[in-house]
């Protein structure tokens, strides 16, 4: 993907508001197994262990835009 497709909103979307798929919380760290192998139930996607300042908390699954918890 060549372009980055960036947003921020306050809560989780129900869909994705570029194409309307599901969005999916992403989990960062090490995932447990439990947590690994629920993730399709609990709608999770594993962002790996490199946590900066600033991560999404969110990503479509179909257009895989990310999308950013907007801080109080
Ligand atoms: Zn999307």
């Amino acid at each position: 993907m060549d372009t980055q497709n960036i947003l921020t909103l306050k809560h989780r979307p129900e869909r994705c508001p570029i194409c309307g798929g599901e969005v999916w919380k992403i989990l960062y760290g090490e995932p447990t197994v439990e947590a690994y192998e629920s993730r399709i139930e609990n709608k999770i996607i594993f962002g790996g262990c490199c946590i900066t300042e600033h991560d999404p908390a969110w990503e479509c699954i179909e257009c895989h835009v990310q999308i950013y918890q907007e801080e109080d």
